[in-house]
């Protein structure tokens, strides 16, 4: 079945296009909104081929994807018409969906309510489906939500200690994002290990632009880092994570800032980026690091203490672990962060085996961890889209 996934977010659009589960084509469509949108179109096995359009909104550019798809020269589909199904990432289900769903008139309803609670991210994602909804009317759309996965989580882990009117009336809760992430990575780690999932306790760090962490017992998620929005947590490339919720409101009183303001403030100007004043990238900070800039230090080893801190929790919380793992950009490929955050820590029986560690080649999935180590430290490659598109396939051929 030909499925094309869509990530769409306020000025970019990625997507994915497979068949069952062997990619076709991917792509990235970046400042949509402008006269200079720049189009990253990758057919594979062949060459990415970058262009420039005046794109000024999302139907625009998923019109220009889907040209792109079935062009004569740079295309993968002899029409459009050969793509059975579309599937979604949607960053907000709420309480509303604890797995993937068909999208229906009620469905799209309940993803509309949800602006409330994501105004940031909701909307771009309705936008690709009210695209799709338009272009291409008779395909069926799956939306899978960032959310879902976490709706496992005992109230006792989501619930915020302030008065349960907020809960009850506005929803104010922990949610939990990048859901699809941490569910595959624990699959994947339970065939890695040989063992049915359900039989596993498992800690998995997503670490990328957006980090987070979660415990996955027996399958399920019992906790994570992020809350009712992706800045709770662990720090981020701009983002402060945990924090002490007087610290903003000290910060507007003395600074006279708006509530605008200290938003930008916590999201885009905080995290490694605010700790260093020099990048939110990991890979400038280990260098600028190893150069022997200080602030980058500090940036590095708050963000590994931290991380290292949420793993001690959730060992506590599941009462052991079997397996921590590591993806998304950061957990990836750095080996510098992995090293910081498990190494002494083998009181929990976690040993890590440091050449292994510095050893791993990029793009495979690896144990980092000594024989001995009681708890294995796995890394994983994540496949966000890949569980988009098995989803979708999943939901159309059962409907
Ligand atoms: P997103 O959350 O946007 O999907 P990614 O998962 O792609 O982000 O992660 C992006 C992060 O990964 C960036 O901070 C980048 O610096 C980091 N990264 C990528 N490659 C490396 C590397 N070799 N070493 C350290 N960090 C890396």
């Amino acid at each position: 079945m030909k499925v094309l996934v869509l990530n769409c977010g306020s000025s970019s659009i990625k997507y994915k296009l497979y068949d069952d589960d062997q990619q076709l084509a991917d792509g990235l469509l970046e400042k949509i909104g402008t006269a200079q949108a720049q189009l990253n179109h990758t057919i594979a096995g062949r060459k990415k081929v970058v262009s420039v359009h005046e794109v000024l909104e999302h139907q625009a550019g998923i019109e220009l994807i889907l040209r792109a798809l079935v062009d004569p020269e740079k295309g993968v589909l002899a029409s459009m018409e050969d793509i059975q199904a579309v599937g979604h990432r949607v960053v907000h289900g709420a309480e509303s969906f604890s797995e993937s769903t068909l999208i229906t008139p009620e469905v799209l309803a309940k993803i509309e309510e949800c602006i409330d609670i994501a105004p940031l991210h909701n909307p771009p994602n309705l936008a690709g489906i009210y695209a799709i909804t338009n272009l291409l009317p008779k395909v069926p759309q799956i939306a899978v939500f960032d959310t879902a996965f976490h709706q496992t989580m005992p109230d006792k882990a989501f619930m915020y200690a302030i008065p349960y009117v907020f809960y009850a009336r506005n929803h104010i809760r922990k949610y939990g994002f990048h859901g699809t992430s941490h569910c595959f990575v624990a699959h994947e780690a339970a065939t890695m290990l040989g063992k049915p999932i359900d039989e596993l306790k498992l800690i998995t760090c997503h670490l990328g632009n957006g980090s987070s962490i979660a415990a996955v017992d027996q399958g399920k998620s019992v906790d994570t880092s992020m809350g009712f929005t992706p800045l709770e947590g662990l720090p981020m490339g701009t983002r402060c994570g945990d924090i002490d919720p007087a610290v903003p409101l000290y910060i507007m009183g003395k600074e006279e800032l708006n509530l605008q303001q200290i938003n930008a403030l916590l999201n885009k100007h905080s995290g490694v980026l605010g700790i260093s004043g020099i990048s939110n990238d990991f890979r400038t900070l280990e260098e600028e690091s190893a150069k022997g800039d200080r602030r980058a230090t500090l940036a590095l080893e708050v963000y590994c203490y931290r991380l290292k801190k949420y793993i001690g929790s959730y060992v506590a919380a599941m009462n052991g672990a079997d397996a921590i793992v590591f993806t998304g950009g950061i957990g990836e490929n750095s080996d510098v962060v992995r090293e910081m955050v498990v190494k002494d820590m083998e009181f929990l029986g976690i040993e890590l085996d440091i050449d292994k560690n510095r050893a791993r080649k990029r793009g495979e999935a690896a144990d980092i961890s000594k024989p001995s180590s009681r708890v294995k430290v796995l890394v994983i490659p994540t496949n966000e889209e890949l569980v988009i598109a098995r989803d979708t396939r999943r939901i159309v051929s059962e409907t």
